[in-house]
């Protein structure tokens, strides 16, 4: 038996294949001091890279084959609009100027700054965003500094069925690969939410990021297995292993092949109870995977993303057609619109509302709280939300609410821009369901004074079990408290199903323990109805439904909440799933 590697399983899949190792270049970038008269000549040899950037990255685009899936492309519209943004474009212009230093060093100054803004964030996709600027800023030095594209960029034999083991890898990168018929992606760097692995997702390539000196220890060429789920690589594997695992390929594709005859199937259990599956969006162009999934809704919007990578804030327009594209292209179907959730670290360059420096980030002036606090921020937010549920079944959603005053004022708002509106003359939904996010604990708590005053409540289990099980579920020290089955965590999602049923008010699930298949027989038995995931979760957790009967469910639901070890409810679930 040869090497086995771990690292994190990002993309799911079994893969087998030769390794194909790619060097990452390691640019060298040195500060010259240049004369006056020279500076202009500099800025021009910088404004030229930036559009010999451009003009890479929309060859790519353009040849990003008809079936491939939409939010692929979008990916590469990011690092386009990065291009653009003066963060990049005329920042390092303005460094060259005052420093009198070359093109390289003035561009390097700036990702080191802009890395440091991300670095400092307490939310795990925005931290993880800093790969985005590193892939983007790589480019142009490649082009500064005359190096030749990547080889991966023209065809490349070694690619096809090949396994791809690398430092890092970009979208542009991995898509290039990928229509070179790679099988896999292992990575020495990255996590479940870069760009680079969602994209690997939505590619259905499988991928193993966060493999520590992959290429130190993974001979070229060698043969290679890739677990996309469990994060394993195992390296020269013996002819034992290769049967167990080429019968479990072929378990997988028949498995898929399967669960896409489910997609215009309802989510009905074995008991008759239908279960909506809604899907959570964060790019707009992201309703195209939840239509191939079928998904009945949008669970979650997460407005944020419309404020990132750029250096002013989207005006009310801007979000309202946004928000159009969702709702038209959902034809009817639910569109639950987030609030913002935005935090004091989480703020990109354009809006910083003094809100910097907090200790203790997570438990600040986040979310609700910032957009109370900021009404220029909130208002047109709240404008274009409701100016959209004229056009389709938009629901609002407030997240971290911790008090119903929270609610109270929100409501105030939501109430005085409607008169405005229809003083204004403008359209909207008289009864467009506003919802709240549970996911503090208190909120938890008090699910029923919250119900009272909510359309709906959707359980936050992200934030939820953070903050119930004081852990940081990005620190690796204390990840390994993170547990959705905790006992005081499962308590807290039964309060606020109870609470939901007690006042007629629909509860569902955004997320991640949602769209976990390990979790869905134990959420249905508790009473949850609905439920928000990544669409490429969607068909998976609908084979469960249909495979389910809640009333079996109900009671082995009740024997799990009885129980108060950790230990022993992970029997218990394990039997509910065998
Ligand atoms: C959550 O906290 O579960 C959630 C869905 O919100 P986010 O992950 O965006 O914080
Ligand atoms: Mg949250």
């Amino acid at each position: 038996m040869g090497l086995i590697l771990t690292g994190v399983g990002v993309s799911k899949g079994i893969a087998i294949g030769n390794a194909c190792l790619l060097k990452g270049d390691q640019l060298e970038i040195n500060e010259y001091v240049l004369p006056k008269h020279l500076i202009a000549e500099e800025v021009a040899r910088f404004r030229l890279a930036l559009a010999t950037a451009r003009k890479q990255l929309k060859d790519i685009h353009r040849k990003i084959p008809r079936n491939t899936p939409v939010d692929i492309a979008s990916f590469l519209d990011t690092h386009l609009l990065m291009l653009d943004d003066s963060a990049l474009s005329d920042a390092p212009v303005k460094l060259i100027k005052t420093q009198q230093c070359n093109a390289e060093w003035a561009l390097m100054q700036q990702r080191d700054m802009l890395v440091s803004v991300f670095d400092a964030m307490d939310d795990i996709y925005l931290r993880t965003r800093k790969d985005d600027v590193d892939h983007v800023v790589h480019r142009v030095l490649r082009i500064l500094l005359n190096h030749a594209p990547h080889s991966f960029e023209a065809p490349d034999s070694r690619l096809a069925g090949g396994i791809v083991v690398v430092e890092d890898l970009s979208p542009a990168d991995s898509l290039l690969m990928h229509q070179q018929g790679v099988a896999a992606f292992v990575t020495e760097s990255g996590g479940v939410t870069s760009h680079t692995t969602i994209l690997a997702r939505s590619l259905g390539v499988s991928a193993v990021a966060g493999v520590r000196h992959a290429r130190r220890d993974i001979p070229h060429n060698a043969m290679l297995i890739i677990d996309g789920q469990q994060g394993l690589v195992l390296v020269d594997p013996d002819e034992h292993a290769l049967r167990y695992f080429r019968a479990r390929q072929r378990e997988e594709k028949r498995y898929a092949v399967a669960l896409t005859r489910l997609k215009d199937q309802p989510a009905v259990t074995r008991d008759g109870v239908a279960i909506a599956l809604h899907a959570n969006v964060e790019l707009p162009e992201d309703f195209h995977s939840l239509k191939r999934v079928g998904a009945e809704g949008v669970g979650l919007y997460r407005t944020e993303f419309l404020f990132m990578n750029r250096t002013h804030l989207p005006d009310e327009e801007e979000q309202l057609q946004a928000y159009l594209r969702i709702v038209r292209g959902m034809k009817g179907a639910p569109v639950t619109i987030r609030t913002l959730d935005l935090g004091a670290d989480k703020m990109l360059n354009g809006y910083q509302a003094g809100t910097q420096n907090a200790i203790n980030p997570a438990l600040g002036l986040r979310a609700v709280r910032l957009c109370l606090k900021e009404p220029l921020l909130f208002r047109p937010q709240l404008r274009a939300i409701l100016r959209a549920s004229a056009y389709g079944a938009v629901r609002m959603m407030v997240p971290m609410l911790t008090t119903p005053y929270e609610l109270t004022q929100v409501l105030q708002l939501v109430r005085q821009i409607q008169e405005e509106l229809r003083s204004e003359g403008c359209k909207y939904d008289e009864n467009m369901p506003v919802g709240g996010m549970i996911e503090v604990p208190a909120a938890a708590l008090m699910a029923d004074a919250f119900a009272r005053q909510l359309d709906f409540m959707s359980i936050g289990t992200n934030d939820l079990i953070q903050y119930t099980l004081a852990t940081d579920r990005i620190n690796e020290a204390v990840n390994y408290l993170y547990n959705p089955l905790h006992p005081g965590v499962l308590r807290l999602i039964n309060m606020t199903i109870g609470a939901g049923r007690k006042a007629g008010k629909p509860v569902a699930m955004c997320g991640e323990m949602a769209g976990d298949v390990r979790y869905t027989r134990l959420l249905l038995g508790m009473g949850l109805s609905e439920f928000s995931m990544h669409p490429a979760m969607l068909l998976e957790i609908k084979s469960i439904v249909q495979d389910s009967s809640l009333t079996d469910l109900g009671k082995m639901a009740r024997k799990v909440l009885k129980c108060s070890d950790p230990d022993e409810i992970n029997v218990l679930v394990d039997r509910m799933n065998a």
